[in-house]
Order: C-alpha cells, then structure tokens, then sequence
C-alpha cells in the first residue's frame, strides 16, 4: 500500500505514520527526517537543504525529488509506505505521480490556531524517532527508549510562522489535486492521537 501523508506542519503526520508503520509493517518515509540525517552527516545535499530548512522554507523541488526517487528504489519499498511530507509542491506530487500510482492520500485536517503550541512544544527522540509534547513530559528523555530528547531547530515561533505560510501557499492546493485525481481521504486531526489513528488504519485496512 503506497499512502501519503499529507496536512500542516504540526498537523500529526510524523506521529501517525509511526504508528501506522508499525501496524502495516511498511516504511515510514519522511523527506524532513532524510534531510535532518543529511545535515548531521554534513553531505552536500545536507548542506544545500540547510540554508532552506532553517528559515522555514521549503528545499527546492530537484533536490527533494533525488533524495525521495533514491529512496523508492530501496528493497523494503516493494510492499509499499507511508509518505511523510512529500509532496509539498504540485511539481513534487506530478513527479511521484510519473514514478508510482499511490493508493490513497490521508489529509490530517487540522485547526491551524492550534499549530504553533504544537509545534513549539515538540520535542523529538534523536535515537528511536519518537515525537513528544513537552506538556505530557516530565523531564527530558525518551519515554521509550531514554536518549535525551532535542528541540527542533526550526520549531520556534518565527521560523513556524514562516512554515505555516508556505504550507498555505504551496502545498494545501494538494488537497485539490489528490481530490481530483480520486484519492484524497481526509481525516479530522483536531482528536486526541488514538482517534486520529484509528480513523487511518480503518481507511487503510478497507
Ligand atoms: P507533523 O509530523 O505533522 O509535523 P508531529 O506528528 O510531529 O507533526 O506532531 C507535532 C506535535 O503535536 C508533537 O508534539 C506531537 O506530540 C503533537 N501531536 C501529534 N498528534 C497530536 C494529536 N492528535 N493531539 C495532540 N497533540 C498531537
Ligand atoms: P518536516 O520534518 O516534514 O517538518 O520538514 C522539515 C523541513 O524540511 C521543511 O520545513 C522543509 O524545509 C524541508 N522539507 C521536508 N520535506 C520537503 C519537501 N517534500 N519539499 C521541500 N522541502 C521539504
């Protein structure tokens, strides 16, 4: 099953596809995640994408589609994935679209007023991947698997600020296109995380 995960920054694709990941035993894909491993390791593609990703911008379209067709080609992709936050163009989704017919897009709908809390109290497991609220934490480990957890970079108000825009601006016309091509399913995402998840899984397992 080839899905995509598609709503604002904030809106629950990272911690959904985590879960959905683990129950359809598919890979979790996320362009963010790939970037993030490129800038620690410090490649070329890491560098470029770094100048973009810390003013909140988007990486341009030709990188972004090396580093996700490079990925497609991997040997646990034959029985699918989730896609995390790609596309996020209309260039991005016609290009997947020329690679592979995907079988749906989950839309997790969000009310944006919400999104800054959300994304400024994000605190990340750099070992296991896990995604936390500050306000459910007591101190500042991984509830799992006890690595010190880390603020995001560009989880901070102006560079959110800035996200939301461009989420507005470049990627919420996906929404349209995944409606017209027969894919799209959207999903209220203003629930608490169980809820939200079982909505996706009962549309996946259909
Ligand atoms: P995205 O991948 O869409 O940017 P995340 O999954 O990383 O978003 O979630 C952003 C923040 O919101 C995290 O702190 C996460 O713990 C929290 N979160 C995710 N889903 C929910 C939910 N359904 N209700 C409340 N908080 C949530
Ligand atoms: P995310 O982890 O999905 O919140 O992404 C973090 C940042 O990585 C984004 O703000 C972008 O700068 C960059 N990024 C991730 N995915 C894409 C994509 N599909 N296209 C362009 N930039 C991306």
């Amino acid at each position: 099953m080839k899905v995509i995960l598609l709503g604002a920054p904030g809106a629950g694709k990272g911690t959904q596809a985590i879960k959905l990941s683990r129950e359809l035993n598919i890979p979790h894909i996320s362009t963010g995640d790939i970037f993030r491993e490129n800038i620690k390791e410090g490649t070329p593609v890491g560098v470029r994408a770094k100048e973009f990703i810390d003013k909140g911008m988007l990486v341009p379209d030709e990188i972004t589609l090396e580093i996700v067709a490079e990925r497609l080609k991997k040997d646990d992709c034959t029985n699918g994935y989730l896609l995390d936050g790609f596309p996020r163009t209309l260039p991005q989704a016609q290009a997947l679209a020329e690679l592979v017919e995907i079988d749906v897009a989950l839309n997790i709908d969000i009310d944006q007023s919400i999104l800054k809390e959300r994304l400024c109290g994000r605190r990340c497991c750099p070992e296991c991947g896990g995604t936390y609220h500050v306000k459910h934490l007591t101190g500042d480990a991984c509830p799992v698997c006890g690595a010190k957890l880390i603020i995001r970079k560009d989880d901070n108000v102006e560079t959110v600020t800035k996200r939301l825009e461009v989420y507005n601006a470049q990627t919420a016309p996906l929404i349209s296109y995944y409606e017209s091509c027969g894919k799209l399913f959207n999903v209220d995402g203003n629930r608490d995380v169980e809820e939200v998840f079982k909505t996706c899984l009962d549309r996946l397992k259909e």
